[in-house]
């Protein structure tokens, strides 16, 4: 859900305000799950490269004024690197909808949050061992219809809307400090607020370029206001303050994370800080997160360094790297600034499950030739796991003419790997390759394809006498 919200705040940000976005929060808008977490820093998942604002998206089902909050110092609501003017983004995300839909963003600063928080409520509290966490909800009222706002009594802290033929009148301001809402003759749309004890921003709009003075934020001695500034550099040209960073990426005092940053920023114009990637990514001191959080960073270099590097590392150069490192790099190949489908099939054949299930997810649809020609070859072949892997890479794809004509010289072993294939390919793909077929493969893919007429095999049926079996124990 986190990941819908900050891609529809980011493009909302963009097409609507005029913000640059990038991702401030590394993968706040992606949703690959990986087992080796990278503790980061506790940052806002968004952030302006032009005027330099932070922003944090919530998404809920239900459209909330609801943040984390903590009694533990540096874990409350206000900490994490928003500043005053930086924005909250509350939003409501529909999981049912197909696509997803996000929809109600509702922006408030930091400061308003802060003005109203004698209005806000204490979620539950959550056992002290997973360190006081609680939820802060600060009320609003977002009724699920539309209407026009009739009237405000803002003495009392009513406001009355119109509600189908009739009106109705909100009684449950008078709670709250501050009596915030649409002004009267107002029409709202359904799910919007309309009255909320914190102040709605008004100003979301971008200060331009060059509002934010991004170099001052480089010599900051605050680490929530330098690493934005170290983060953004790459996307508003290093050369300038190239010393800055190379002095913040070389000082080891300075936190892992931050150097890694800067190195980053650096990359994609200096060779030397692809290699110091690298040496973080496959150095024998790095732990585990360091590893994959240089792989990450890499992996968003679009220069050929950065792929010889990722391709050292899913290879395991030199190291005895780990299977989740090495399957980041390979996903990185694949997915990253610069990909390099030429490199994946040798990973593709990886010992490793991990790194090869990786490498064959992220293989574009589109094959290029010489990848194509290598997969012919491993059908060609006589080791049954690179044939299972070219006929199920090539079933994906629809390449049925591929997979017909590799039937002939193959052995027999590996035609039954085909004809499988073949159960899995289109079938309106198939139907016209099908007079091509020998008997006896016409008759494997014939059972195969028989198994959509049995009901008992369907998605929703596939299994449930046994789980019913399974139920008919009495004592
Ligand atoms: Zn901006």
């Amino acid at each position: 859900m986190g990941v819908y919200a900050a891609d529809a705040v980011a493009r909302d940000l963009e097409r609507r305000y005029g913000h640059r976005v990038i991702e401030l929060e590394r993968y706040a808008k992606a949703n690959k799950v990986w087992q080796t977490k990278v503790k980061r820093m506790r940052l806002p998942d968004l952030l302006c490269v032009d005027c330099g604002r932070r922003f944090e998206s919530k998404g809920k089902t239900k459209l909330e004024a609801k943040l984390s909050d903590s009694t533990v110092p540096g874990r409350t609501w206000r900490d994490g690197g928003m500043r005053p003017d930086d924005l909250f983004v509350f939003a409501r995300v529909d999981m049912k909808a197909d696509p997803v839909r996000v929809s109600n963003l509702v922006y408030v600063t930091r400061r308003s949050l802060e003005d109203a928080v004698s209005s806000s409520r204490e979620g539950k509290r959550k056992a002290v061992s997973e360190g006081a966490e609680m939820d802060r909800v600060w009320p609003m009222w977002a009724p699920d219809y539309a209407g026009e706002v009739v009237a405000v009594d803002e003495e009392r802290k009513k406001i009355r809307v119109t509600k189908g033929a009739g009106t109705y009148l909100y009684p449950n301001g008078s709670r709250w400090g501050a009596f915030h809402t649409l002004p009267a003759g107002t029409a709202f749309e359904a799910g919007q607020p309309v009255a909320s004890c914190f102040r709605v921003a008004e100003s979301v709009g971008c200060a331009g370029e060059g509002s934010w003075d991004w170099r001052a934020d480089l010599l900051s001695g605050d680490e929530d206001v330098r690493f934005p500034a170290v983060k953004a550099a790459r996307f508003l040209g290093t050369r300038t303050v190239e010393d800055v960073l190379l002095g913040i990426a070389q000082d080891e005092g300075n936190d892992w994370r931050l150097r890694l940053e800067a190195h980053a920023s650096l990359a994609a114009t200096r060779p030397a800080s692809v290699a110091a990637l690298l040496s973080f990514a496959s150095g024998a001191a790095s732990a585990p997160e360091v590893r994959m959080e240089a792989v990450f960073s890499l992996s968003e270099i679009d220069s050929q360094e950065a792929v010889e590097a990722l391709s050292a590392v899913a290879l395991g150069v030199g190291a005895a790297t780990a299977d989740e490192v090495r399957a980041a790099a390979a996903w990185g190949l694949g997915t990253g600034a610069r990909t390099a489908p030429g490199r994946l099939l040798r990973l593709v054949d990886d010992p490793s499950v991990l790194v090869s299930t990786h490498a064959a997810a992220v293989l574009p649809a589109r094959l290029p030739e010489e990848c194509l020609g290598e997969l012919l070859d491993w059908l060609r072949g006589d080791d049954p796991r690179r044939a299972a892997t070219a006929a199920h890479l090539l079933a994906e794809r629809d390449l049925v003419t591929e997979l017909v004509d590799a039937l002939a010289g193959a052995s027999e072993k590996v035609r039954g790997l085909i004809v499988l294939a073949l159960g899995d390919a289109s079938r309106e793909a198939v139907l016209g390759v099908v007079a091509r077929l020998d008997a006896e493969s016409r008759a494997g893919l014939a059972a195969l394809w028989a198994k959509d007429d049995d009901w008992l095999r369907q998605p929703e049926t596939d299994g449930v006498l046994d789980a019913l079996r399974l139920q008919t124990l009495r004592f």
